[in-house]
């Protein structure tokens, strides 16, 4: 397990962190030696992409009074664990907003490097650069549809409230399907479609719990 401290933050990186990486980066399709640099560029860029999105939302808990931040950098993604926060909701909606909105400026400005640099930039730097834009704009899209826990889901929920929870999960419901069936259809790969799936029946079962609770 990876330790480190960064601006502060302590930040573990679990292994499974790697592997799920390694498995979108195409690690079941290395065949020639370029391709196993091809994925070990992409885990990197990806590591430091989903670094940066936590960060965003750690930053942005320090600015709002909490002294203790861990990040960590999990199988599909990260969290930002902020202790003894008592954020309203507002401070919420920032905190959330913070990692996809870090996120994608960095890639968005690693999108204008590229296309300054002259057409002879190419090789392993050319790729890194290249695949931290394609995951950094990914991730930060992909997190903010409004779809519970996924950022875009932690926002729908404090601007609705807490007295409309039901709500918030059946939007994150039908969101789930439709962006799933709607990946699928684009990528053929059934990664994100199984894990909104999942989300998708973990949000469906918070509801049943709401409503059997009168709530
Ligand atoms: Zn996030």
């Amino acid at each position: 397990m990876l330790r480190f401290r960064l601006f502060g933050f302590p930040v573990t990186v679990e292994p499974w962190h790697w592997l799920i990486l390694a498995f979108i980066g195409g690690a079941l399709h290395i065949q020639e030696r370029e391709d196993i640099l091809r994925v070990m560029l992409f885990m990197m860029a990806g590591f430091a992409s989903i670094l940066i999105h936590e960060l965003g939302h750690a930053l942005m808990s320090r600015l709002f009074g909490c002294r203790h931040v861990a990040i960590v950098l999990h199988g599909l993604g990260g969290a930002a664990i902020s202790q003894g926060a008592n954020f309203t909701r507002s401070q919420q909606i920032f905190i959330s907003a913070a990692g996809p909105a870090l996120q994608a400026c960095c890639g968005g400005a690693s999108l204008v490097l590229l296309l300054l640099l002259p057409r002879s930039f190419d090789g392993p730097a050319a790729s890194l650069l290249y695949a931290f834009v394609w995951v950094s704009l990914f991730w930060a899209l992909i997190n903010l549809i409004p779809v519970h826990p996924l950022d875009g889901g932690q926002i729908l929920r404090e601007a609705l409230g807490p007295r409309r929870i039901q709500l918030t999960l059946k939007i994150s419901i039908v969101v789930a399907v439709v962006v799933g069936v709607l990946m699928f259809l684009l990528t053929r790969s059934l990664l994100f479609p199984i894990v909104l799936g999942f989300t998708a029946w973990q949000n469906y079962k918070m509801l049943r719990a709401s409503e059997q609770r009168g709530w």
